[in-house]
């Protein structure tokens, strides 16, 4: 057998590759470069088209790109009337701004499970957690896949709920042919490097409906207004003015940010396409191995995906998580984890949060670790990290 890079083997490969990257071109510098020497480097023209680019992608009646996917969660709460007293149902195997944006709030995150499977949130468990202070949803489409959102759906329209999907992982993605991102009542991007298209850093809020676009609007700029048909003290004195509405935040784009979106955006269809391809050969190779349990696919989500998590079956293996994740290292494929349990935090356990609450998380937490993905990994890098993954796993088999 193959001695483990870590007992001073021969690693798979000479140069580390991580679990995810960037794919920034010379094209996507120069529309940069462009907009930085041009009149407008905030609050331009670029932050429009990149509003209207995303509604022409998704079928989104209304856009508004913000500074980045938290930004878009609290702006997605503030619109949907989330406040003190509040819940709101989310799942704990995210990063923490899914629940973070019902503290912003005043309201309370809770969490329903997930299901043993797909890894997604249960629509059985959400409707469990429910209660008469339940105002909203927050769905995650977690690794990129859609959540079962004619299931949701219909909870959210029994129980009167806003549905807003944090699809931070899930652009290009459709369900039942629809685009991710004109679906729920409230949509929320994220562009920060790891995910599918980039601006650095950034987001998008996503809505059909006029009422919360407008909110939406107001909760990213100050809750500042020159629109006549929502000012309040009109006649005014003059076109310098301008009125403070709501209380709001600083949640805008930069114009050189947009254009950086916008020129990624052009190339999101072939982005999709490798990372499929990538998933589709990591599950050929993996789908007999007998220590190793793939993510398991709905056929309603035409998925492209942000992540691929191997979840280890430990029961198979003669080692913990962390002794095969720190084998994969030194095979010089760095992988990471997504997520530990929000409520596992410190934060959250001083919130009163315990852990048991979310079994099937936390027993899914337990063994899953997420392998290189991204569009610009070579076929080269792909078959290193199966080599790696089967080596480590047939180091470790019982
Ligand atoms: C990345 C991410 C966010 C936050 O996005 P930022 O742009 O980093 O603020 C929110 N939810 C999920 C599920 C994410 O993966």
């Amino acid at each position: 057998m193959e001695k483990l890079a870590i007992n001073g083997g021969e690693p798979v490969r000479k140069q580390k590759i991580f679990y995810g990257r960037q794919w920034v071109t010379e094209e996507d510098a120069k529309a940069v470069s462009e907009v930085l020497t041009s009149n407008f480097i905030t609050c331009g023209p670029k932050v429009e088209e990149a509003e209207r680019m995303l509604e022409r992608y998704t079928g989104a009646k209304h856009a508004v790109v913000v500074s980045n996917g938290t930004a878009a969660l609290h702006c997605a709460c503030i619109a949907a009337g989330v406040g003190p007293g509040d819940e709101v149902i989310t799942t704990p195997l995210t990063f923490a701004a899914s629940a973070n944006c019902a503290l912003y709030c005043g309201a309370t995150p809770v969490f329903a499970d997930i299901d043993i499977e797909t890894y997604n949130i249960s629509p059985a468990s959400i409707r469990e957690k429910i209660t008469d202070r339940t105002k909203a949803v927050v769905a995650v489409d977690f690794t990129g896949q859609a959540v079962q959102l004619d299931e949701i759906r219909a909870i959210c329209d029994e129980f009167n709920l806003v549905l807003i999907e944090d699809a931070a992982h899930s652009i290009g993605t459709s369900y039942k042919g629809k685009m991710v991102g004109s679906i729920a009542d409230i949509t929320t991007f994220s562009f920060h490097p790891v995910k599918t298209v980039t601006a650095g850093e950034g987001g998008a809020v996503l809505t059909n409906d006029d009422d919360l676009y407008k909110k939406i609007v107001l909760a990213h700029a100050h809750g500042i207004t020159r629109d006549d048909d929502l000012m309040e003290e009109a006649p005014h004195e003059g076109p310098w003015y301008y009125e403070q509405i709501s209380l709001g935040y600083n949640y805008r784009m930069t114009d050189f940010q947009a254009a950086l979106l916008i020129s990624q955006m052009s190339r999101i269809e072939s982005f999709k396409a490798r990372r499929q391809e990538i998933v589709k050969k990591y599950d050929e190779a993996f789908k007999d191995e007998p220590a190793i349990i793939v993510q398991k696919e709905i056929p309603e989500s035409d998925t492209c995906r942000h992540l691929y998590i191997i979840r280890l079956d430990l029961d198979k293996l003669n080692c913990t998580r962390a002794e095969f994740f720190n084998a994969m290292s030194a095979e010089n494929i760095q992988c990471q984890v997504h997520y530990v349990p929000v409520y596992f935090f410190p934060h959250y356990k001083r919130l009163g949060y315990k852990q048991g609450l979310c079994p099937n998380a936390e027993e899914v937490y337990k063994g899953i670790m997420s392998i290189p993905l991204y569009p610009m990994m070579s076929d080269q890098d792909v078959e290193d990290t199966i080599h790696a993954v089967k080596k480590v796993e047939q180091f470790y088999l019982k």
